[in-house]
C-alpha cells in the first residue's frame, strides 16, 4: 500500500463554504452563482477530502466507496432537487490515506455512506464535470471542538498531495431563527448572528484556531449553532491551515436573515 499519493505541483488551498438550502444546488441564484465563482479561484485538484455538516455521526468515517452514492438526505423538497445525481467517482486509495493520517484506531472506512448535499449541492456549481474523485469524512458528534481542529490539523499533508480540503457547513446556522425569519418576512440580520459571523471571521483572518475552538462554547455559539454540525467543518478547514497563509472570503452575506453564507479560502 503506497502511503502519500502523488505530489501536485504546489500546495492546495483550503476551502470552506457555506451550503445554506439544498435548493442552492438547482437554483440560479446569488449563492449558486457565488459556488461557480469559487472553481476560478481553485487549482484543479487531484481529488476532493469533503468535511460535510451532514455526516453527524459516531465515530470518524471515510467513505470507502469506488462509486459514492449521491444522497437525497432532506424531506419536504421539490421532486427535481430529488433527481440531482453528482456522480463523482470515490477514491479508496485517499480514504485509507485519511485513516491512516487520522490513526488507524480512530478513523475508518465506511461503505455505506456517499455524497450527501453538503457536498453535492456545491460541487454541482464547483465541478459540474463530476470528474475529480470525492472522499467524505464524517464529524464525530463525541468529540469537542478542539478535537476536531486537531483531526483538521493531521490533514495538512494532504494538501501536498493534490487535494482540496473542503468543508461545507454555515458559520452561522440557526434554521429554527432562519425560517421564522423567513415565514415572517424579516430580512434584517440580527444582531447576534452578524456578530457571530464577524468574530469568526477575525479569528480566521488571525489564524487563532485557540479562538475558534473556544468558540464553540457559550451563549452566543448556541445562539448561532443549536446544534455545532454546520460549524464544525469550518475547524478541519482551519486545522488544516498555515499559520501566515492569506485568507480570504470569496462569497459573504446572509440568507434567510440569520444564515451566514461566508465561505473561507485559505492559501
Ligand atoms: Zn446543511
Amino acid at each position: 500500500m503506497r502511503d502519500a499519493l502523488p505530489t501536485a505541483a504546489g500546495r492546495m488551498p483550503v476551502l470552506f463554504v457555506g451550503h445554506g438550502s439544498p435548493m442552492n444546488a438547482i437554483e440560479d441564484n446569488q449563492w449558486s452563482r457565488g459556488f461557480r465563482d469559487l472553481a476560478a479561484l481553485l487549482p484543479r485538484p487531484r481529488a476532493i477530502l469533503a468535511v460535510s455538516a451532514h455526516w453527524y455521526a459516531n465515530g470518524t468515517f471515510v467513505t470507502g466507496n469506488e462509486r459514492p452514492e449521491t444522497i437525497h438526505d432532506f424531506g419536504g423538497f421539490p421532486q427535481p432537487l430529488y433527481e440531482v445525481e453528482y456522480p463523482a467517482p470515490g477514491d479508496v486509495a485517499l480514504a485509507q490515506r485519511v485513516v491512516r493520517l487520522l490513526g488507524e484506531d480512530r478513523a475508518f472506512l465506511r461503505e455505506d455512506w456517499g455524497l450527501d448535499h453538503g457536498t453535492w449541492s456545491v460541487l454541482v456549481h464547483l465541478r459540474p464535470e463530476a470528474d475529480i474523485p470525492v472522499v467524505q469524512l464524517s464529524l464525530d458528534y463525541r468529540q469537542g471542538a478542539a478535537a476536531h481542529l486537531a483531526l483538521g490539523r493531521s490533514l495538512a499533508a494532504l494538501r501536498e498531495e493534490g487535494v482540496l480540503v473542503l468543508g461545507s457547513g454555515n458559520i452561522v446556522h440557526n434554521l429554527r431563527h432562519a425560517m421564522t425569519s423567513a415565514h415572517r418576512g424579516e430580512l434584517a440580520t440580527p444582531a447576534w448572528a452578524a456578530a457571530f459571523d464577524a468574530d469568526v471571521a477575525k479569528a480566521l483572518e488571525q489564524g487563532d484556531g485557540a479562538f475558534l475552538a473556544r468558540a464553540a462554547d457559550g451563549d452566543a455559539f448556541r445562539m448561532a449553532h443549536p446544534t455545532p454540525d454546520h460549524y464544525l467543518p469550518l475547524l478541519y478547514v482551519a486545522g488544516a491551515a498555515a499559520p501566515g497563509e492569506a485568507v480570504r472570503f470569496p462569497v459573504t452575506g446572509f440568507d434567510l436573515a440569520s444564515l451566514s453564507m461566508r465561505a473561507v479560502l485559505i492559501g
